[in-house]
C-alpha cells in the first residue's frame, strides 16, 4: 500500500505542503532529487517572505495593505497575473508566520543594507537555509518519509489522475500528490533552446549564470507539459538578476547580486547606457536588471559608481574594479575610453540634483540625456570610481503548469482530483513578468499550505469512498 500524499520536491513549497498534509493526518512520502546535504533547493538561498499586513506586526512596522501588495504586484507584471490567485497569496502571505513559528522558523528585522523592505518583508534568522532546515525538522518530526537522492522522471497518469511516480525502474504510488520541484532554470540546454540566437547570432543563455541550486532541471515540468497540462506563462520570462560576472555557475547565491545599480550608471560593452537605473525602489526593479542585461552585446554590461555611493548598499562578495579616474577605470574594463567619457560626460551634464533620498523616490533626476535617470541621479565625480561587470543570473523562471484556488493541476480546463502543484512549478500564474522581492517565497508558501491540504483531503476522500 503507497502513501497517501506524495510529495515530489524539497524545498519551501514541497516541505509547506508536506507539513500541511501530516498536520491533516495523511501520511506523506517526500522525494527530494538532491542529497541531504544539498537539500531545500533554491529556498535554502532566500532571506525573506513579502507580507501583507494592516498594522505594524512583529518584525514589520507600518502597514502594508492588501490593496497596496496587489498594486505593486500588477505594476511589475504589466498585468499578466491572475487576480484571483494572486489575492490570494496576498491574504494568505499576512497569517502564515505563526503557522511557520509553529514548524521552528524564526524571524527578524532586516539587517543594515537591505533597503527600503522593513515595511514589506519579514527575514528569516539564519536565512532561508535555517527555515529549510527547521521544516525538515518538523517534518521528520511528524513522522514525514523523507528519501534524498530522490528525482523523480514520469509520472503516471490516467486521465487526468495520478497512478504513480517512477524514478528509473522503481514505481512509488500514492493517493494524491504534490508536485514541487521547482522551475527549468538549472537546464541550460532548455534555457539556450528558449532564448534562441539574437539577431548577433549570439546564444544569450550561454552566458548566463544560475544563481540557485542545479537540481532544478524541469524534468517534470517538462514531462507534465507532454501529459497534456495546461501551461502557464512564456518560456523566456525568469526572475533574472544582474550578478557579478565572476559568480559560479550554480548556487552563488545572494552574495553575487551586485546592488548599487540605483546609484550609478549601467553601460553595455559599448560604453552606452541602455535602461532608467532610477526608475523605481531597487526591491521593485532588481529583477528586470538581468533579462535587460541579457539583452546586451555579449550579455555584459557594468554597473559604475563613484565613492559617494559607498556605504549605501549591500557589498558584494567580491571586490570591484577600482580606479583614481574615469577614463582609467573605461581602460581597466577594457571599454572604448572615447565612448565610455562621453556617455559619463552627457550623464553627468544632465543631472538635476535636487535633494538626494536614497529611501524615497527622490527629486534628482536627468534633463536631456536619454535614457533618462528618473530618482537618485547625482553625479559620478568623485574619486576613487568603481565597477562591477554583471552578467544575467536566472533565479528562477516562469513557464509553469496552470492551477487554481485549490492548487490542482488542469488538464484541458478540468482540474484533477488527486495532483496539485506549488512553488515556481506554477508561480507563473501569478508572475507573467516581473518581479517584486520576496513574492517567490510567498507565493510557495500560500500554494505549498493549499496543495497538501487538498491532497491529504482529497486522499482522505478517495479512501473513504473506495471503502464505502
Ligand atoms: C539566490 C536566490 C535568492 C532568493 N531570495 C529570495 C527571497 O529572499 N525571497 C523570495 O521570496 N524568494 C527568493 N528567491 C526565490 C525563491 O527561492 C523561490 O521562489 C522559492 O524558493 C521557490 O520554492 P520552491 O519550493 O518552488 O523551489 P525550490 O526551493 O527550488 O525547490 C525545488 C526542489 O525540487 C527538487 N527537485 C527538482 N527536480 C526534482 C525531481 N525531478 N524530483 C524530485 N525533486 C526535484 C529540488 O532539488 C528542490 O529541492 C531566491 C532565489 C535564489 C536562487
Amino acid at each position: 500500500m503507497g502513501t497517501d500524499v506524495l510529495v515530489i520536491g524539497g524545498g519551501n513549497a514541497a516541505l509547506c505542503a508536506a507539513l500541511m498534509a501530516a498536520e491533516a493526518g495523511a501520511s506523506v512520502t517526500l522525494l527530494e532529487a538532491a542529497p541531504r546535504e544539498w537539500r531545500g533547493g533554491n529556498s535554502g538561498h532566500t532571506r525573506n517572505l513579502r507580507c501583507m499586513h494592516d498594522a505594524p506586526q512583529d518584525v514589520l512596522v507600518d502597514a502594508y495593505s492588501e490593496e497596496e501588495f496587489w498594486q505593486d504586484l500588477l505594476k511589475v507584471t504589466g498585468g499578466i497575473t491572475n487576480e484571483k490567485l494572486a489575492r490570494l497569496t496576498i491574504r494568505e502571505s499576512s497569517t502564515c508566520r505563526d503557522w511557520m513559528r509553529s514548524h521552528g522558523v524564526h524571524f527578524q528585522p532586516p539587517l543594515s543594507g537591505a533597503l527600503h523592505v522593513a515595511r514589506t518583508n519579514a527575514f528569516f534568522m539564519g536565512g532561508g537555509k535555517a527555515l529549510v532546515n527547521a521544516f525538515y525538522r518538523s517534518a521528520e518530526k511528524l513522522g514525514v518519509k523523507i528519501r534524498y537522492n530522490a528525482p523523480v522522471d514520469r509520472l503516471e497518469i490516467d486521465k487526468g489522475r495520478f497512478v504513480a511516480a517512477w524514478m528509473g525502474e522503481e514505481r512509488i504510488t500514492a493517493t494524491t500528490c504534490v508536485l514541487a520541484a521547482g522551475g527549468f532554470e538549472s537546464n541550460r540546454e532548455w534555457l539556450r533552446e528558449a532564448w534562441g540566437q539574437n539577431a548577433q547570432g549570439e546564444w544569450p543563455a550561454d552566458n548566463f549564470l544560475i544563481r540557485g541550486t542545479r537540481f532544478n532541471q524541469g524534468v517534470l515540468l517538462k514531462h507534465m507539459l507532454a501529459q497534456g497540462a495546461d501551461p502557464i506563462g512564456d518560456a523566456t520570462q525568469a526572475h533574472m538578476v544582474a550578478i557579478d560576472a565572476r559568480a559560479p555557475l550554480y548556487d552563488g547565491g545572494i552574495c553575487t547580486r551586485i546592488d548599487c545599480v540605483s546609484l550609478g550608471v549601467v553601460v553595455n560593452t559599448e560604453a552606452r547606457r541602455f535602461y532608467d537605473e532610477g526608475e523605481d525602489f531597487w526591491p521593485k526593479r532588481y529583477a528586470i536588471w538581468g533579462r535587460l542585461v541579457a539583452q546586451q552585446p555579449g550579455q555584459t554590461a557594468y554597473s559604475i559608481i563613484d565613492s559617494k555611493a559607498i556605504g549605501r548598499f549591500m557589498p558584494p562578495v567580491f571586490e570591484g574594479v577600482q580606479a583614481a579616474s574615469l577614463p582609467e577605470l573605461a581602460g581597466k574594463l577594457s571599454l572604448d575610453v572615447d565612448t565610455f567619457m562621453q556617455t559619463l560626460n552627457n550623464y553627468n551634464h544632465a543631472c538635476r540634483i535636487g535633494t538626494f533620498d536614497h529611501t524615497v523616490l527622490d527629486d534628482c533626476h536627468t534633463e536631456g540625456v536619454s535614457p533618462a535617470k528618473t530618482h537618485w541621479a547625482r553625479t559620478i565625480d568623485t574619486a576613487p570610481f568603481y565597477a562591477y561587470a554583471v552578467r544575467p543570473g536566472v533565479t528562477f523562471t516562469y513557464l509553469g503548469l496552470e492551477t487554481d484556488e485549490t492548487a490542482a493541476v488542469r488538464f484541458g480546463g478540468v482540474p484533477s482530483d488527486n495532483l496539485f502543484v506549488a512553488g515556481e512549478m506554477m508561480a507563473g500564474n501569478v508572475l507573467g513578468k516581473g518581479y517584486t522581492a520576496g513574492v517567490g517565497m510567498s507565493i510557495g508558501t500560500a500554494f505549498g499550505r493549499i496543495a497538501g491540504t487538498q491532497a491529504a483531503l482529497a486522499a482522505r476522500a478517495m479512501q473513504t469512498g473506495a471503502a464505502a
